[in-house]
């Protein structure tokens, strides 16, 4: 603990302008004033509310007089009384328009400020919350879009992510008190469809003298893969050394400079052996060392784009191309998931699944709903995700999400792909949300130079990012690429991929088998010269 504390003193000479803000009030005391902030007008929002306050609670001004609303699902599961009701506010409240979010989340956007009050209102009454959802605070708890229900699923995760909302959620003492955000995800099974390695905190499926239990994995954040400290975790324990791990964050993260304040820079100013043992005094519970990870599956769709689940149940993939939906459609799917006895299950890859016994697929398949995303349904668009962009992201530097679908598009038509998997993630900017450096095939929005010298929207391209059976960032190939150039690189990458892959091997084992063996500069030569 001492060198915690000598940590904490060392980055505490000053406090940053978010910590500043915080003092000004309490989140409770605007929340509680919420309908009254609403009716006094836009033009008389408090800048800390804009700022801080709101976002405790999902609200992020849009400096327009209107709002995104982050809603919370719990690993992704949403009913389909809340699928109806989310997508009755979107049509009625928010142009009719939702994202699906990274997180396994839903954001609704073009809110009016005047109408926060009444939509987190109808929200709340079917029990949906926003709480949390922003700023520093515990962010959505991610988990497999299938937990519980493939048949390589050790133990089931939603019991425990809601033992671990218990914690925080709705709870004073927890809203918006962190240093920074902390995400945290769980996985139970031996497929990584969740990012599992890319979160502050993660339990990950492991095995210790045939006990099943998760190892415990810290500081993972855009740029950076969790790190192994070392502890096997019984589901039973996962409270508490969940709650030790954000109690010591609490304390001893660091709240002057924001750009170094995860708890990833905490775990590097004192060492990960010291962060362990604090963890180890402070949950007080008997932890063993790290077991066995299971991680041993690829995450794939079937032919029939299809999650083949226990109990002769299937996943039916919705391709959502860059996580752009409605309202409307919300409403068609749930509608058809109660037609065919289902349930719904978001995924990190910005689209949903709908689960259902067999039986029921082709039911699913006949509806307009899933004619409709039907062609969505390729290599391209599956393993898709596109941040928001300068659309909706003041940092984006690029549009992002159209990008995304016409190069989807392009390559669809130009190297079409069957029994194939290639996850290519995007974001409009370094803040990376789009998880661009975990991917096969990452790009990250920048500005370049057209042929003639004038400034153009570019993306970096990255190669090499791997998600299934172990954490690794990808490395730059290309640098401010204009994104009309941009296509025509991936479309000889993708022909390589299509030519030299053995069998129905995913792009993520292709790269290591032959791509990774090369030197930045012979992958280049590789490309170029490729016909
Ligand atoms: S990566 Fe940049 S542009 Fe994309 S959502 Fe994040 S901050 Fe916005």
């Amino acid at each position: 603990m001492k060198k915690l504390h000598e940590a904490y003193q060392e980055r505490s000479k000053k406090i940053n302008k978010i910590e500043q803000l915080k003092e000004l009030n309490t989140p409770k005391a605007v929340y509680d004033n919420l309908q009254a902030i609403c009716a006094a007008g836009y033009e008389n929002l408090k800048d800390e509310d804009s700022k801080y306050f709101l976002k405790c609670f999902g609200l992020f001004d849009k400096n327009d007089g209107t709002f995104m609303i982050r809603v919370r699902i719990a690993g992704g599961q949403l009913s389909i009384e809340k699928a109806l009701v989310i997508g009755e506010i979107s049509k009625e409240y928010g142009n009719d328009y939702i994202d699906i979010t990274t997180r396994q989340q839903i954001e609704l956007r073009y809110i009016k400020f005047e109408n926060l009050h009444k939509v987190l209102t109808k929200l709340d009454a079917v029990g949906i919350t926003t709480f949390q959802t922003g700023i520093d605070n515990f962010r959505n708890i991610v988990t497999s879009s299938f937990d519980g229900l493939s048949s390589d699923s050790f133990v089931e995760c939603m019991p425990i992510i809601e033992e671990l909302q218990g914690v925080f959620l709705h709870k004073e003492e927890w809203t918006g008190v962190l240093p920074r955000k902390f995400n945290a995800a769980i996985l139970g099974s031996a497929t990584n469809d969740c990012n599992i390695f890319g979160h502050d905190c993660c339990f990950i499926a492991a095995k210790k003298d045939e006990e099943l239990g998760f190892n415990l994995y810290l500081g993972g954040r855009v740029g950076m893969q969790a790190e192994d400290i070392n502890l096997f975790i019984k589901p039973e324990e996962v409270k508490e050394v969940f709650l030790a791990v954000i109690s010591l964050f609490k304390e001893f993260g660091f709240r002057d400079n924001r750009n170094k304040n995860r708890l990833h820079f905490l775990i590097e100013a004192v060492g990960m052996d010291v962060f362990r043992d604090a963890i180890i005094q402070v949950s007080k519970a008997t932890l063993q060392s790290g077991g066995e990870l299971l991680l041993s599956n690829e995450h794939k769709i079937n032919q029939d784009g299809c999650v083949e689940l226990l109990d002769d149940k299937s996943a039916v993939l919705f391709s959502i191309p860059s996580g752009i939906f409605c309202g409307s459609d919300l409403i068609y799917s749930a509608e058809c998931t109660k037609e065919a006895e289902g349930e719904l299950r978001l995924s990190i890859e910005q689209s949903f699944y709908m689960v259902c016994k067999n039986e029921k697929i082709e039911q699913i398949k006949a509806t307009p709903i899933y004619k409709k995303y039907e062609k969505y349904q390729n290599p391209y668009f599956v393993h898709q995700i596109a941040c928001a962009g300068t659309a909706t992201c003041s940092f984006g530097v690029i549009p992002n999400k159209p990008d995304a679908v016409e190069m989807a598009e392009f390559l669809h038509k130009e190297v079409p792909l069957t029994n194939a998997k290639v996850r290519m993630y995007w974001s409009a900017c370094p803040k990376g949300c789009g998880i661009h450096g975990i991917a096969d095939i990452g790009f990250e929005g920048c500005k370049a130079k057209d042929e003639d010298g004038n400034t153009c929207y570019g993306v970096h391209i990255l190669l090499g990012g791997k998600a299934s059976y172990e954490a690794k960032e990808s490395r730059v190939i290309y640098k401010s690429i204009p994104l009309i150039e941009a296509k025509y690189i991936v479309k000889k990458i993708m022909l390589m991929y299509k030519n030299e892959r053995q069998s129905a091997e995913s792009f993520e084992i292709y790269e290591s088998r032959v791509l990774s063996m090369l030197n930045n500069d012979e992958v280049i030569k590789k490309i170029e010269n490729y016909h």
